[in-house]
């Protein structure tokens, strides 16, 4: 379904369109035309699925056809983390540039300055706040933050935010709406505690469901905790393996596939590599090298990790978690296809682990984890915070 067929305002559309963005996901198929109707909605829909364009768009659609108070917050998006209030509040200056909306992400971590740019735009009013629920809470605790025309609320992340001991944060704030409000919520997962909270919230809600994209069960998942610096070690080490004949390791980089290659030819192992950066031709000549097994292991980018068919591979490397779990089951899917089984091996360096953890939420299970071998030295601790992360301070208003 094309975005022009929704009846978007045309301010709107310009944005769509400047964000490139002709035809509608599945959830956006679905989700759209519901809360343009102003119906509440329950969806569960991962990141990576166009779930915020999703909500954003059919708010931004309303608010710019009915009259709203730019006195007060209109839109309230809560979400579990502060990466993906920053993120949404991207996509929604993105969408909204050519309509005159205004928003601001209220987050924890933040120093005096945003502290203070949050109290103006919480007492004088915001379009979209998107928030998480402990920084929210202490707002308004204050007493200043102006929710009295608040016409819409979005949970995102619902089951992460309950993961994350947020109930009664969330509980919290909601008691500080107008009982009148448009009520969406996105989870990846539907475990009964998420139905118990929109039973508690939502009003008669229209449910969507997409289909969630599994690995097949034959597939043997392994992932391995390391140091960066630990990576290109182990991959020699899972290689040297003589059980597998057919390997591709995928990086989320041409810089990383570049690299390992170098590395790995250098210890004189029968690999090649494969991103956009190659000709056409030389690109199909080192599939067909893989094809025949003139060569065994194949360095690759995403590029390969949809469509390709080569049924025979028996073991996938992930040299880097990949960005979302469609691209997980993609990646992995590319081994034990027809008949044969296979084996994928994930690794995870500090700063990778949330992002694993949500591709676990997705695939609806956890993924074994390895132990190093003992030469590689120690690994990191689970849950070992990623070294050097500066909180994000991008803000507007
Ligand atoms: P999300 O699942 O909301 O995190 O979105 C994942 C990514 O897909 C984001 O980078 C969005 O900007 C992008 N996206 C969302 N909807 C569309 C669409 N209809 N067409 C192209 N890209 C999209």
């Amino acid at each position: 379904m094309k975005f022009t067929e929704f009846g978007f305002d045309d301010r709107l559309m310009e944005g769509i369109e400047a964000s490139g963005y002709e035809d509608a996901t599945p959830v956006q198929e679905k989700v759209i035309p519901l809360v343009l109707e102003g119906k509440d909605v329950i969806a569960s829909a991962q990141t990576g699925t166009g779930k915020t364009a999703a909500f954003l768009l059919p708010l931004l659609h309303r608010m710019l056809s009915q009259p709203h108070n730019e006195h007060s917050i209109n839109a309230l998006v809560i979400v579990p983390t502060r990466e993906l209030a920053i993120q949404i509040e991207q996509n929604l200056e993105g969408l909204s540039y050519f309509t005159g909306m205004s928003s601001i992400a209220v987050y924890g971590g933040g120093d005096g300055q945003a502290f203070v740019q949050e109290k103006k735009a919480l007492s004088m009013g915001a379009d979209f706040v998107i928030c998480t629920p402990g920084k929210m809470m202490a707002h308004i605790k204050m007493g200043y933050v102006k929710l009295d025309q608040l016409h819409y609320l979005v949970l995102d992340e619902a089951d992460r935010m309950l993961d994350m001991g947020f109930y009664d944060d969330i509980m919290f704030i909601i008691k500080h709406l107008p009982a009148k409000r448009q009520n969406l919520l996105f989870s990846a997962t539907m475990p009964p505690k998420i139905r118990e909270l929109a039973r508690k919230i939502l009003h008669h809600p229209s449910e969507i469901n997409i289909a969630i994209s599994k690995p097949p069960e034959k597939i043997i998942q392994q992932a391995f905790l390391v140091f960066e610096q630990q990576k290109t070690p182990l991959v020699r080490y899972l290689l040297k393996d003589k059980n597998f004949k057919k390997i591709v390791v995928f990086c989320s980089s041409k810089l990383s596939v570049k690299q390992l290659t170098r590395e790995l030819k250098r210890f004189r192992m029968p690999v090649e590599e494969i991103h956009s950066d190659l000709e056409q031709e030389k690109r199909e000549e080192v599939l067909m090298h893989f094809r025949s097994g003139r060569i065994q292991i194949l360095v690759a980018t995403d590029i390969l990790s949809r469509g390709i068919d080569i049924d025979d591979i028996d073991l996938v490397v992930n040299y880097d978690v990949p960005h979302d779990g469609e691209d997980y089951v993609h990646r992995i899917g590319r081994t034990a296809r027809a008949e044969s089984d296979g084996t994928a091996y994930t690794l995870i360096s500090p700063r990778e682990q949330r992002k694993f953890a949500a591709i676990e939420r997705l695939i609806g299970k956890e993924v074994p984890k390895g132990k190093l071998p003992d030469d590689l030295g120690p690994a990191p601790e689970p849950g070992m915070p990623p070294a050097g992360r500066k909180p994000g301070n991008r803000r507007q208003r």
